[in-house]
């Protein structure tokens, strides 16, 4: 049940600074963030509209239910795409268009894996990513578990003609990923057929996880899948036992010529520095399991959703606020290259760059990168964020969409911070709608339409 109205009622309660409070506080002491006066009433209504309804939430099913995934150069992103331009358009934002960007196109086909010998098992897998295929037989070889890198190096000799299985159980996404993305090069250097990574992912009901891999040069290309932490753990236990496994993997895994897709940009034009832009976003494509719901379409949605919250309102900052639906982050970036490309001479006009592709759970608030002046100023504009308790500014904040902008533009970034179990449901084919609480995209629509508003708007520039 979507408790709307009597949240939204108390939030504009708590959010609207009465006058007696404001005029006692001023006659104690100037308060520091008394510059943000001005912006009480239009945050509170920005809140107040994005709790008002499930609009976000409606829109992301829609999307997900519509096109389903989104993988780059697939026929669904692009028509996805086309339904963005047309939506944003409806919703009355200025400037929409797409911007074009060659996308690679890789396509899995059909694919699996059997443990054969001694005895036929199916495993549960999904292939890497950017991963070649398997002749039609597929590849067949004697299993070799290891847990880290050193003990693979530690196994020289004894890779040569094996599948490798990298168990390690995940961490955190960072530590772990680098076992799916440069394992399989640093198997195929020793003499490996194949490599197999343990799912970068908490345990969770036999999902396998994709994710892109990177080739090194120089050094053959081996066919890489993921399995499932229950079947690793099953792979090890075998093995523990004395058990010798021989496993078959078949992938049809290839890629096709580049493909043509699109940035989808959308504006509220500034009413005094049109110049000047606030850039918020997230990336449309998706991997080619579940619906992308959480990695990255909702992401896309919230930040969307902020302009249209403004356009709604009829608030009109200062300096422009584009959204940016990125193409291509998943195996490619090659849409936030695009935008670093082709904006490179406008760069220095770009006040801040937001992006969103964490998940769209809790949010509880940003995470910024930019001087100390420029954070000071964003954790007095998050205080007006307090009723939703999206008001904690963190250490760093960016994305990897913004990333090349930000880099060559020396541009003030944040990420929307969100509490929820994003690598539980992050590139399978459970990121699907039904984990995500409208409740919780409302909020994260309403704080990165507050934090984007005020920046946009206040006399001042960031810096
Ligand atoms: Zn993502």
């Amino acid at each position: 049940m979507f408790r709307r109205v009597s949240l939204a009622f108390l939030l504009l309660l708590c959010l609207a600074t009465p006058s007696w409070q404001s005029a006692s506080a001023q006659s104690a002491a100037p308060r520091s963030d008394a510059w943000l006066d001005p912006y009480r009433d239009a945050s509170a209504r920005l809140v107040g509209e994005a709790l008002a309804s499930p609009h976000a939430w409606e829109r992301l099913a829609e999307l997900g239910d519509t096109f389903g995934h989104r993988l780059s150069g697939s026929r669904a992103l692009e028509d996805a795409i086309d339904w963005a331009v047309e939506q944003m358009k409806k919703d009355g934002l200025e400037n929409v268009h797409k911007e074009p960007v060659k996308v690679p196109h890789w396509v899995r086909g059909r694919e699996s894996l059997q443990i054969v010998a001694p005895r036929t098992h199916d495993l549960v897998m999904l292939g890497l990513g950017n991963s070649v295929g398997t002749p039609d037989e597929g590849v067949a070889g004697e299993l070799l578990i290891v847990r880290s890198f050193r003990e693979l190096d530690a196994a020289g000799p004894r890779i040569k003609g094996k599948i490798v299985l990298f168990n390690v159980p995940f961490t955190n996404y960072g530590e772990t990923v680098q076992f799916r993305a440069t394992g399989p090069s640093r198997a195929a250097a020793l003499g490996a057929v194949a490599a197999l990574v343990r799912a970068v992912g908490p345990p969770g009901l036999r999902t396998p996880h994709t994710g892109a891999l990177n080739y090194a040069e120089g050094v053959p290309k081996i066919p890489a899948a993921a399995i499932t932490s229950e079947d690793s753990d099953r792979l090890q236990r075998m093995s523990d036992r004395g058990t010798t496994l021989r496993l078959l993997l078949k992938m049809e895994a290839k890629f096709l010529p580049d493909a043509d897709s699109f940035n989808v940009v959308g504006e509220i034009r500034g009413r005094e520095r049109p110049d000047e832009v606030v850039v918020v976003g997230g990336h449309f494509d998706s991997w080619d399991v579940g619906t992308g719901s959480t990695d990255d379409g909702g992401g896309c949605v919230v930040t969307w959703e902020a302009l249209r919250l403004m356009k709604k309102l009829n608030l009109r900052p200062r300096r422009t606020v584009r959204v940016v639906l990125w193409t291509n982050e998943e195996n490619g970036l090659r849409g936030g290259n695009a935008y670093r490309d082709r904006y490179r001479d406008q760069l220095m006009n770009h006040v801040l760059m937001l992006e969103s592709d964490g998940g769209v759970f809790r949010p509880t608030g940003f995470g910024f990168s930019g001087s100390d002046a420029a954070r000071a100023k964003v954790r007095d504009i998050a205080t007006l964020l307090r009723g939703i308790q999206a008001d904690r500014i963190g250490a760093s904040g960016g994305g990897a969409d913004i990333g090349p902008s930000v880099q060559a533009g020396n541009i003030p970034s944040m990420s929307l911070d969100v509490d929820g179990n994003y690598f539980l449901i992050h590139h399978t084919p459970a990121d699907t709608i039904d984990k995500i609480d409208p409740m919780d995209m409302a909020r994260a629509s309403a704080a990165i339409a507050v934090m984007a508003y005020v920046v946009a708007d206040m006399p001042e520039r960031l810096k």
